[in-house]
C-alpha cells in the first residue's frame, strides 16, 4: 500500500499502443494515483479491478522498458502520446522512472513525443526533453482555486506547480501547450478563473491550448455524483441537467464558448484555440 492506494507489480506484454489521440500511446502504469473525479479513463481497469475506486490502486508494469525497446525495433515511427490513461508521472513515477526510461528510449529511437501531464515530477525529465527533435509538453490546467483542485484531483500537483513546470519547459526551448478543463459547471468555469488561467498560459508563452467541457462518460457520472454529494449538493440537478439534458447542454457548450473565446482574445490567445467539443 501506498497511503490509500494499493500498488501491485505486473508485467506486460505491450506497451507500445495504437491511440485515437495519435498514432501511438504509452502507458507504464494502470490505474491513476492521481484519482481525479472526471476521469474518462476509469473504464480501463474494469474487468481488471472490478468495483474499486479509481485512484485507489496502480498497477506498475515493471518491464515497460524493456516491452518498448522490443516494440520500437520493429514498429514504424510514429507519434506518440504520454499517456492517454494515466499520468506518466503520477508520484509512483520518482520511484520507479518507467515513463523516464521509456522516454528516453522513445527520443533514442527519433519518435515525436506529445506530453501531457498534471505532475510537477515531469520537471525532473526535462533534460531529456530539451533539444529534442520533435518534442511537446502540455499541462492539464483546470482551476486556480487550490480548495477545489485537491478535491477534483485529490493526488495531482497544485496548479502553480504545473504552470510552473510551463515555464521551465518553456525556458529549455521545450515547445508548451495547455489543456483547459474540463471545467466544473458553475465551481470552475467563471469569468474569474476562466481569464486568469488564460492569462498564465498566455504569460507562459504556450505554443497553443485545448478546451474541454466536462463529459458524461462511462463511469463519471457515479464519481461526479459521489463527489457532488459530500461537497456540494445543491449542485447534483444542475450538473445532471448539463450532462443529460440535450438542450441545456447545448445552451451551456455555447456560453462556454462565447465566454472563453471572449477571453482568449483578450490575451491574444484566440489564434492558438482549439476547442475539443462543439454546441
Ligand atoms: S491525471 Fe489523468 S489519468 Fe490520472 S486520474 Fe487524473 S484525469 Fe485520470
Amino acid at each position: 500500500m501506498n497511503g490509500s492506494c494499493r500498488i501491485a507489480e505486473i508485467e506486460c506484454k505491450s506497451i507500445l499502443n495504437k491511440s485515437a489521440l495519435a498514432d501511438y500511446t504509452v502507458n507504464c502504469y494502470a490505474g491513476c494515483e492521481h484519482g481525479c473525479v472526471y476521469c474518462y479513463a476509469r473504464f480501463v481497469t474494469r474487468f481488471t479491478h472490478p468495483g474499486e475506486p479509481w485512484g485507489s490502486f496502480v498497477d506498475v508494469k515493471i518491464n515497460a522498458p524493456a516491452a518498448l525497446k522490443r516494440e520500437l525495433r520493429r514498429k514504424k515511427v510514429g507519434r506518440v502520446y504520454i499517456s492517454s490513461v494515466c499520468d506518466g508521472w503520477q508520484p509512483l513515477e520518482a520511484k520507479y522512472e518507467l515513463t523516464r526510461s521509456c522516454l528516453e528510449l522513445l527520443l533514442h529511437y527519433r519518435y515525436p513525443v506529445t506530453i501531457l501531464t498534471k505532475s510537477g515530477l515531469a520537471a525532473r525529465d526535462l533534460d531529456l526533453l530539451q533539444g529534442g527533435e520533435d518534442v511537446e509538453l502540455g499541462v492539464t490546467l483546470t482551476t486556480l482555486d487550490e480548495s477545489l483542485r485537491a478535491k477534483i484531483e485529490p493526488r495531482a500537483s497544485a496548479t502553480e506547480k504545473r504552470i510552473s513546470l510551463l515555464h521551465d519547459a518553456r525556458e529549455r526551448g521545450i515547445t508548451t501547450y495547455a489543456f483547459l478543463g474540463p471545467f466544473m459547471p458553475r465551481l470552475s468555469d467563471g469569468e474569474d478563473n476562466l481569464g486568469t488561467l488564460l492569462q498564465l498560459i498566455s504569460e507562459a508563452g504556450v505554443a497553443y491550448f485545448y478546451v474541454d467541457r466536462l463529459n458524461p462518460r462511462p463511469r463519471v457520472w457515479a464519481s461526479l455524483h459521489n463527489f457532488l454529494q459530500e461537497h456540494y449538493p445543491f449542485l447534483i440537478d444542475e450538473f445532471r441537467e448539463i450532462l443529460f439534458n440535450a438542450e441545456a447542454r447545448v445552451r451551456y457548450s455555447a456560453d462556454l464558448i462565447t465566454t472563453v473565446t471572449r477571453l482568449a482574445k483578450r490575451y491574444r490567445l484566440d489564434d492558438k484555440m482549439r476547442l475539443c467539443f462543439s454546441k
